[in-house]
């Protein structure tokens, strides 16, 4: 990587163009999840350092520097900056996988997604046109669109690299200048990313990243006066906390907080092709993936099947650190960790059969996070383990009777995000397809690509809103109509 200023222990925040150190130089240690070890620093921000961001944020903005750029130039930046990820890809992973814990295999996947964020982006921003309306006579009307402004984002640690250009990307693309908060456990390639952006040419106040912990820097940001939107990725707690700040400031924001989300097996399906696919959904990422699919809904006649084929499976997987690129890396935390040991825990404790487990290598280092892939089932539909999020390796299987019985299970929940249905029956896919509520339903596959050309996001208490595909330029632009009287 190129001259990148900070260094390999101490990440600076990014604010109008410098990477800068909290204004009372507070930081915050960096653990490695493989190891549990403080290997980094970042910089504990204050709401003092929230403001300097957004007011740089708003002066790039109104500026021409940033603000009044066509939209084929901002496009160009976008693509420069996706070419630069690429050219830095190796170093970028290998810091995603030591920040995060994740197999390095899957770092490298996030390191290309984030890429292909800034291109998919960088050439569609010239494409988002307006719109005439048919009015009165000897007048036009045009529908504009137009940036909010300065957006505010709060993003996870599961994804931080992917975040990153998920949220930033169609946001700067529609020409906002942006302020961004990474979590506090995982934030080190947006560091780096925006720091490989000021090479590429954007300008000071464009992107703006202050690190630091969520009730400090996010709570800041998203309260801030001079914020025009805000998006979220995150737990449901805070997406309510952010809401009710967007709520005072009477601003926009879209809400990503999660899901319990189904795969859905008919009798009929093709297990060689679903079950692969069915592991991998739960164990990617180490379960650390709001889309995951955690409710394995099996029809009845073919449970046990099912059930022999998916113990094998989850007996062979293996768990070790990112470096050694296993089926599973550790859990982001210690915090993280014990919440899904408790699950689990609380699960055996209660009765439920639990069927297989991973196996941590024995090379794995010793006070890294691990927790093993578990496969559970039956499981009743009301047992805790079956309704909330556990954000970690463990699938739940459910049986169910016939695609009526199906459709009220899957929807039997809080939270609509994704779904997945696996079935040869075609009329059966449509009919499932439109029966379940949520984001993104997929037939006989499971998040198949990285799907940034795909809207995503959920309905209930998965939150409301779209990213990825050309639904997050809506999402991160409002219109202007124009009424013009030319007699
Ligand atoms: P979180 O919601 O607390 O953190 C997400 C982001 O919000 C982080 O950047 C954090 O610093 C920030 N934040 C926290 N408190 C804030 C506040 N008061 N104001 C503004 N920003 C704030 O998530 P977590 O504690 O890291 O994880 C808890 C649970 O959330 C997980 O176990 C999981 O169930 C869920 N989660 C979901 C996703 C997802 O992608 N949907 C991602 C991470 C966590």
């Amino acid at each position: 990587m190129t001259e990148l200023a900070s260094t390999d222990l101490a990440f600076n925040n990014i604010i109008d163009g410098k990477l800068v150190a909290a204004s009372d130089g507070a930081t915050i240690d960096v653990l490695s999840p493989s190891n549990g070890q403080v290997f980094a620093s970042i910089s504990r921000s204050s709401q003092l350092d929230v403001d300097k961001a957004v007011k740089s944020a708003r002066r790039a903005f109104e500026s021409g520097t940033w603000g009044k750029l066509t939209a084929l130039e901002r496009g160009r930046l976008l693509m420069k900056l996706g070419e630069k990820i690429l050219e830095n890809h190796e170093e970028l992973a290998q810091l995603e996988a030591l920040d995060t814990g994740k197999p390095m295999t899957q770092a490298r996947a996030d390191i290309t997604a984030a890429a292909r964020y800034f291109e998919f982006y960088g050439s569609a921003a010239d494409k988002v046109h307006g719109e005439t309306i048919p009015y009165v006579d000897g007048y036009t009307v045009a529908v504009v669109p137009e940036p909010y402004g300065v957006t505010g984002h709060v993003i996870p640690w599961n994804y931080p690299a992917q975040m990153f250009g998920r949220t930033l990307a169609p946001a700067l693309a529609m020409g906002n200048a942006t302020v961004l908060k990474p979590a506090e456990e995982a934030c080190l390639t947006p560091v780096k990313l925006s720091e490989l952006a000021l090479e590429a040419g954007f300008p000071p106040g464009a992107i703006n990243v202050v690190t630091g912990y969520g009730h400090e820097a996010g709570a800041a940001l998203s309260e801030h006066p001079d914020i025009d939107f805000i998006s979220f990725t995150g737990s449901p707690d805070v997406g309510t906390i952010i809401q009710c700040a967007a709520a005072k400031n009477h601003i926009g924001c879209v809400l990503e907080l999660g899901g319990k989300s189904p795969q859905i097996v008919f009798a009929d399906a093709d297990l060689e092709q679903a079950l692969p696919v069915i592991t991998n959904a739960i164990i990617q990422n180490a379960g650390q993936t709001c889309s995951a699919g955690s409710r394995l809904l099996v029809q009845q006649d073919i449970f046990e099947q099912v059930k022999t084929k998916l113990v094998a499976r989850f007996s062979e997987l293996r768990m070790g650190s990112h470096e050694m690129d296993l089926h599973c890396g550790p859990l982001i935390s210690a915090k993280q960790q014990q919440r899904v040991k408790s699950f689990v825990d609380q699960a055996v404790a209660s009765g439920l059969p639990l069927l297989a487990q991973a196996q941590l290598s024995p090379d794995a280092p010793v006070d890294g996070f691990y927790q093993p892939a578990a496969l559970f089932g039956p499981v009743p539909r009301d047992h805790i383990l079956a309704r909330e999020e556990v954000f970690g390796p463990v699938l739940v299987m459910i049986p169910f009777a016939d695609e009526a019985d199906a459709i009220e299970l899957a929807n039997d929940t809080d939270f609509g995000l994704a779904a997945g249905v696996w079935t040869k029956d075609g009329a059966r896919q449509i009919r499932v397809a439109n029966a379940v509520r949520g984001g993104q339903v997929f037939i006989n596959n499971y998040g198949a690509g990285a799907g940034i050309e795909l809207p995503f996001g959920g309905v209930k208490k998965s939150g409301h809103g779209r990213e990825k595909g050309f639904a997050a330029l809506h999402e991160f632009s409002t219109t202007k109509t124009i009424v013009i009287n030319h007699g």
